[in-house]
Parts: structure tokens; sequence; C-alpha cells
């Protein structure tokens, strides 16, 4: 092939392009042919330079990459190789420092209940677990929370416990298989001395940790007695007949403290035949909880109790043979045995 050959090759192939045209403008008599041709070449000559643009990019880019790549590679071996001669101390200095961790320091928001809010509502709109919100605020009454109080919501879940001379941050720390400075940094503390409580991230309540959290499960109401009747079926005392035992009995000395179970509300304090002097509170979940037979009433109807607070004496009043507690559990006005939701 010589330069002739091209050069027939294009002068053949114009007139071709121009009959295309004509073809056209003879379908569109309006349509001027100069004006056609013009908008051709100047579309041939955006198409070239488009195309010149991308070759020379591409060329660029085949030529930069590798070098590039090559330099960071050199970067990082530089680094690591003064970061081998390097002390631990050496290290930290100049704020530099080898991020080793991923988790996120604790921190909070401040949140201003609203009319309407519960602990659960507020959970759902924020993505934070309940129990990490109540126990972050010490809320003893989860159900007793009141417009305008200001609670803490923190940037992620996680579990509380308090550091004590028995619960110390080594045992913590060794509890969830965390590191101790680890523990300290998401804390944001600096050193041992200051911790008091510690936020273990990223850990979750066991369930009856949990539901004690929430008021839906229940501790001792009495220390120390023996239990004298339990839940269920059993020979009346006073009948002698078989008959249904409603809660569990606990025998204890007259005037030993009676103390709220869960946390809830006093709906009613006064006297019947079989239960005595007696204590209903109402709970979260549809819960109610009875203490019977009293020898004193310490709480008032309306009262709003945390769990462990002092609300009667043990007593012998109404259907009973000693000084006893009559502890009784309905769950939505069905009785239940007290054991299955009590810690003791
Ligand atoms: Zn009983």
């Amino acid at each position: 092939m010589n330069k002739y050959d091209i050069d027939i090759y294009t002068v053949k192939s114009m007139p071709a392009y121009n009959t295309r045209y004509n073809d056209i403008n003879r379908h569109n008599p309006r349509s001027k042919s100069k004006k056609s041709n013009l908008t051709g070449y100047f579309v041939f000559i955006i198409v070239l330079f488009v195309l010149a643009i991308g070759a020379t990019g591409l060329t660029i880019f085949l030529l930069e990459s590798e070098p590039k790549t090559l330099l960071i590679n050199r970067t990082y071996a530089s680094v690591e190789k003064m970061q081998s001669k390097m002390s631990d101390d050496q290290m930290g200095v100049g704020g530099a420092y080898l991020p080793e961790s991923k988790t996120t320091p604790l921190s909070t928001l401040d949140y201003y209940i609203k009319r309407g809010d519960s602990i659960h509502s507020i959970s759902r709109r924020f993505g934070i677990d309940e129990a990490t919100i109540i126990k972050l605020n010490d809320i003893a009454i989860p159900s007793k929370i009141v417009r305008g109080q200001k609670i803490l919501i923190p940037n992620q879940n996680g579990i509380q416990e308090e550091v004590t001379r028995r619960n110390t941050l080594d045992k913590i720390a060794k509890k969830y298989d965390m590191d101790k400075d680890e523990l300290l940094r998401v804390n944001n503390l600096i050193s041992e001395r200051d911790a008091d409580k510690i936020f273990i991230p990223g850990m979750k309540y066991d369930g009856v940790s949990k539901q004690l959290l929430l008021g839906e499960y229940f501790t001792r109401p009495i220390r120390g007695g023996r239990f004298t009747s339990m839940f269920g079926y059993r020979i009346d005392p006073f009948t002698k007949k078989k008959s249904c035992h409603t809660g569990v009995d606990i025998a204890q000395k007259m005037g030993t403290k009676v103390y709220a179970a869960a946390p809830g509300k006093v709906i009613f304090t006064g006297t019947g035949n079989d239960y005595g002097n007696f204590i209903r509170v109402q709970h979260t979940s549809g819960y109610v909880s009875y203490y019977a037979h009293l020898s004193k009433i310490i709480a008032k109807k309306g009262d709003w109790v945390s769990t462990g607070t002092l609300i009667g004496l043990v007593g012998s009043t109404g259907r009973s043979t000693g000084p006893h507690l009559h502890y009784e559990i309905r769950k939505d006005n069905v009785r239940i045995n007290p054991m299955t939701v009590t810690v003791w």
C-alpha cells in the first residue's frame, strides 16, 4: 500500500458521505445542507478531541501507576524499618502511635425525657439496648422516668460494672478478656485510681441481669428465713385438704424487714381475711407482687419503690399459723411460681 491508495480511498468515500446528507435534506426541505455539514465536522472534531484526551490520560496512567506503587511500598518498608529500631517509649513521642484497637471511646449525649417517652422508645430511637441505658444512668425504676429528666445516651452498647475493692479493674478485665489499658482508654480514664465505674464495650447483659434492670425479674424480698411452703398444690394447714398455694411462704422472726422485690408502684396497702395486712406492688410488663401476713405496713399506696425499698415487717396476720411472709407474683393477673422469676 502506498500513500496514493489512501488518497483514493478518501476521495471515493466523500461522495457517499455527502449523499447521505442529501437524502436527509430531501426528506426535510427546511434544513440547510451547509449547516448540517458544519455540524457533522464539528461533532467529528469533538470526538477526535475526546479520544485524544482519553489516550493522553491512559498513557499518563500507564506511565505513572507503577512507579507510584513502588514508592508507597518503599515508604512503608522504610517506616517499618525505622520503627523496628525504635523502643516502645520512642514510638509514642510526638503524638504518633500505631492504632492497635478499633474500639471507639465511650461518649454520651444528653437527652431530656419528653412526654410519651419510655426507656423502650428511647432505646429504639437511638439503637442502644434498654439495659445499657438503664445501668449507665442508674435508673432504679425504669417505668418512672419523668418529663424533663436528663439521661445520658451512650454512643455504643455495653455493660457497666462497679469497680470495688473486691471487683477490681484487673478482675473485670480478666472476666471480659479485655486489656486493662484498653478499658481505661475506652472509658476516657488516665489512671486506674479514677475508675469507680467501668464501661465494657460490646458486651451484653445476660437474660436475668437484663430483666432485673428492666424490673421484670425479682430479688428476694426478705433476708434469711426458711421456706415452709412452696407454690402449687399442698395439704392446706387449716382444712387438711389438697389446695393450691398461691405463693411461697418464708418463715422468719416477727418484725423482720420486708423489701420490694423489684421496682414499681405500690397500688394497695390494707387488710384481707386470708392475706392479713398486705401490700401489692405493680411492676412493668404486667407483673404484680404481693407481700402478706405483715405485722406492719410501711409503704404507702402510690409510693414508687425500687428493688430493696423497705415496705413492711414480718407478722402473722390473716390466715397464718406463725410469723412468716407470704410472697406471691401475678403476671397479667395469673398467679405464677415466684421462684421462676426471682433471684434468691
Ligand atoms: Zn402462703
